[in-house]
């Protein structure tokens, strides 16, 4: 049997880490994957997780099934989280998934399930697994134009002519904010455009929101998805617990729909099947802990300060790598470092350009140029603006 399986192409992010960790040199910068790390270069656990595993330790006496939708209170809390009040809870389903990519996958399976022949519209570029679920459902893929690389922003006059030309129905993937892998995101007016135009097309919406609370806070970094789920009938939404309680490896993540009241309960119940189809029970442990943290004010203020810290960090670092090329380049052309959000922005360096930031400077960045700011220590900051100035001017 296996003789036919065909060898799977190497993971690019993953074939550069073991590239890094082999690498001898001692100044080498990782700008590959995709992890929050701090000062230290670690990726902490957040303090209010420690706390509230501890107090879970303790109180938990059961570890008996939850429901085939997860915890339903992690599920209220996610739901609340996001969508504050722009839509009645009545509205909303949702079931605990797999991370944020099992928010994804079962978001989309889902889709195909209500409507198999749907197209799924997604940003280019866009994350790449997006490409590779779609991919490996069958599901019909179509890329919107996203990124203007001259201007290195939101490409709004391309975004705006595709969407105009989704057919009804149709499934057009948006990333909710600090868009992953450009760091480009539409500003609010830009966003009040973009659904605008969705509306009168009659597409259906799957926002991807792996990093809420990352960009400018959670309220401003909520507000394109409570804007779509406010104006659009049909809007399915994968978010993901990794990074904001980085609980990365405890794969926590919820996919929630909000859609007519009068469909919610059999909404839910698909989402329970396909629960059921693919693993049975979503994991707890991550969800509980960040039911724990959102339904408690001492917890939950803990862990807003943390989150605001990491965001600030991330931000700082932008402004001071594109101040430091400010002064290397002597021109303003790396100050989108400083305007981008989230812990991805993409360089536009060329093949070649990436090969001598790594082989001859030790700088790792994943193929099309995008770095991580969030994985870079600020000692790195000079030395790496020297570099980028001297390989791509
Ligand atoms: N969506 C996007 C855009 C992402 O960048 C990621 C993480 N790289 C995810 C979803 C999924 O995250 P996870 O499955 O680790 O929660």
């Amino acid at each position: 049997m296996f003789e036919h399986l065909r060898e799977q192409p190497e993971d690019p992010i993953l074939a550069l880490m073991d590239r890094y960790r082999s690498d001898p040199r001692p100044g080498k910068i990782d700008l590959g994957v995709g992890v929050y790390r701090n000062s230290q270069g670690v990726t902490p656990v957040m303090l209010a997780v420690k706390s509230a595993e501890r107090q879970l330790v303790e109180a938990q006496d059961s570890k008996s099934y939850t429901a085939l939708t997860g915890d339903p209170d992690f599920v209220r809390q996610m739901a609340l989280l996001v969508l504050s009040d722009s839509v009645e809870q009545e509205r909303v389903a949702g079931a605990a998934t797999v991370g944020g990519t099992g928010a994804v996958r079962q978001g989309l399976e889902l889709i195909r399930l209500a409507r198999p022949d749907a197209v799924v519209h997604i940003p280019d570029p866009t994350w790449p697994n997006h490409r590779a679920i779609l991919g490996a459902m069958d599901m019909e893929v179509q890329t919107y134009r996203y990124f203007d690389a001259e201007a290195n922003g939101v490409d709004m006059t391309g975004m705006l002519e595709d969407l105009g030309q989704v057919a009804e129905g149709d499934v057009v993937l948006l990333h909710g904010c600090c868009h992953n892998p450009t760091g480009a995101d539409p500003s609010e007016a830009q966003w009040k455009d973009i659904v605008k135009v969705l509306k009168a097309r009659g597409a259906t919406v799957l926002v991807d929101l792996a990093y809420l609370g990352f960009g400018d806070g959670i309220e401003a970094d909520a507000f394109a998805t409570r804007l779509l789920a406010q104006q659009l009938p049909e809007v399915v939404i994968a978010v993901s617990c990794s990074k904001n309680f980085g609980l990365y490896r405890d794969r926590a993540g919820v996919v929630l729909v909000a859609g007519p009241a009068s469909q919610a309960r059999v909404v839910q119940g698909n989402l329970a099947t396909l629960n059921r189809l693919a693993y049975s029970f979503p994991a707890d442990h991550g969800a509980k802990v960040v039911e724990m943290i959102l339904s408690n004010t001492a917890l939950r203020a803990e862990w807003e300060e943390e989150l605001s810290e990491m965001r600030s960090r991330i931000n700082d670092l932008r402004e001071s790598l594109a101040e430091a090329l400010r002064v290397e380049t002597g021109s303003d052309r790396y100050g989108f470092l400083a305007a981008h959000r989230g812990m991805f922005s993409r360089m536009g360096a060329t093949p070649e350009q990436i090969a001598s930031l790594r082989e001859d400077h030790g700088i790792y960045m994943v193929g099309d140029g995008r770095m991580n700011l969030a994985g870079l220590s600020r000692e790195d900051i000079p030395r790496l603006a020297k570099a980028i100035a001297l390989v791509c001017g």
